[in-house]
């Protein structure tokens, strides 16, 4: 049995819903189970909405209107036969969005992001469930959010594992017998209470890996729009180098640095089973691709992650005390408590230095917290270069034209915080 993982790019018109089926139908008769996330840039378009709504802000309709011509304009080129039931599945997704939208909140922002964005991966998923059935290549829709269960912490929840593997076992992998392909929902999950969250960011690539946690597959495969893992995001970099194999330990820190190809959580799960982990090009299927794999393999190339969209805080005790551990502790719960992820940190006797990324929502609740007890200064609009495999020639050349406001490097990694100038 295999995990598959299709993102956002992979499915982003119906040109590229055609292309994953022509890939599905080389593996026909395989155990696969095909986790797909939202398409195109639904996920961006649906946290606008989320924002709207909840400040009350009329917008929300024309958002939420966006969203749906872009998937029916999608369904419109998919399936000439307008009998399919595709068409209503699909509307009724959109009445019962349209109904939340009409009421008050009721609960947190995070709550109602959750209740909000996770439809993008339930359209997707029904869309592509259906074209596929009728294309020769037979599925099973599964929703996941009966089967990954979370706790309610909205926008990022906590798998329960042990309640998770459970349901694997007594209601998905049944199902497998008699139908060897599932297509279901990357990103979210439910709680007891029947609520769905979410499990952060792109957060595809960890629901394959946790499934095939849970199923004990052989092998995941995450088909990206890159032929696979590179030293450096070809975005921001030229002459990027493709890394044919990958050890988990150097995978894992190149993701948790902000590698954008692989979900940093996603490696912990295969590690676990030592299942490996392909990442491969979905327009060059026939293309080998990275493996992540066990083995002994030292990555020694020089990689770049580059993070944009960073603020750095500078946190200072209002009474002048030192930044001592009991000044830490209470800093670091105040982060853990807002879900707020540390990139990198410096401290000096009275100012502890945080970059972090510049999620508004999540920042000034933090900020408004932090500011109780401590002075705190920030810089917004700067970048996080991390380096791994550095030299000094690297440094200098990634540095130029920009001002450096931290620098840190440990024997492997080297990593700036900088501004352009
Ligand atoms: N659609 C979600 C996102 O864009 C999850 C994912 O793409 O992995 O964050
Ligand atoms: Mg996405």
């Amino acid at each position: 049995m295999q995990v598959f993982k299709f993102g956002g790019a992979s499915v982003k018109d119906a040109q590229a819903v055609e292309n994953v089926s022509k890939i599905l139908k080389k593996y026909l008769g395989q155990k696969t189970i095909v986790v797909v996330s939202a398409m195109g840039k639904t996920t961006n378009l649906l946290e606008a909405l989320a924002k709207a709504y909840f400040h009350g802000q009329e917008q929300k309709f024309d958002l939420l209107q966006q969203v749906k011509n872009y998937h029916f304009q999608i369904i419109e080129q998919l399936f000439r036969d307008k009998q399919n039931a595709v068409y209503d599945e699909v509307e009724n997704v959109f009445v019962e969005m349209l109904w939340n939208i009409e009421e008050e909140p009721s609960g947190s922002f995070s709550f109602h992001y959750d209740q909000i964005v996770s439809l993008g991966e339930v359209l997707s998923t029904k869309i592509i469930s259906h074209y596929l059935n009728s294309n020769q290549c037979a599925n099973y829709w599964l929703d996941i959010r009966g089967i990954l269960q979370t706790d309610n912490t909205y926008r990022e929840g906590k798998v329960d594992y042990a309640l998770s593997e459970a349901l694997v076992n007594s209601d998905l992998l049944p199902l497998m017998q008699n139908h060897s392909m599932l297509v279901t929902q990357g990103f979210i999950g439910g709680t007891s209470e029947n609520y769905t969250t979410t499990l952060g960011r792109e957060g595809s690539d960890y629901t394959a890996a946790l499934l095939a946690y849970f199923a004990n597959a052989e092998k995941v495969v995450i088909w990206k729009d890159v032929p696979g893992v590179l030293n450096a995001d070809p975005k921001y970099f030229k002459n990027t180098k493709k890394i044919d194999e990958l050890g988990y330990h150097d995978a894992i820190e190149l993701t948790y640095f902000g590698a954008s190809v692989i979900h940093p959580k996603t490696i912990k799960p295969l590690q676990n089973k030592n299942i490996p982990l392909y990442v491969r090009s979905f327009l060059k299927p026939e293309d080998e691709g990275t493996v992540i794999k066990d083995g002994e393999k030292r990555n020694t190339v020089t990689s770049f992650i580059f993070k944009t969209n960073q603020i750095l805080l500078s946190i200072q005790p209002k009474d002048f005390s030192f930044i001592a551990e009991d000044n830490l502790s209470l800093i670091f719960a105040l982060f853990s408590k807002h879900n707020v992820r540390v990139n990198m940190m410096h401290n000096s006797a009275i100012s502890f230095s945080v970059c972090v990324d510049h999620d508004e929502e999540k920042i000034n609740a933090l900020l408004e917290e932090l500011h109780q007890q401590f002075k705190v200064l920030y810089n917004t609009d700067v970048q996080l270069m991390t380096i791994r495999n550095y030299n000094p020639e690297i440094i200098t050349k990634l540095s130029e034209n920009k001002l450096v406001l931290l620098e840190q490097r440990s024997r492997n990694t080297h990593q700036m915080v900088m501004k352009d100038v």
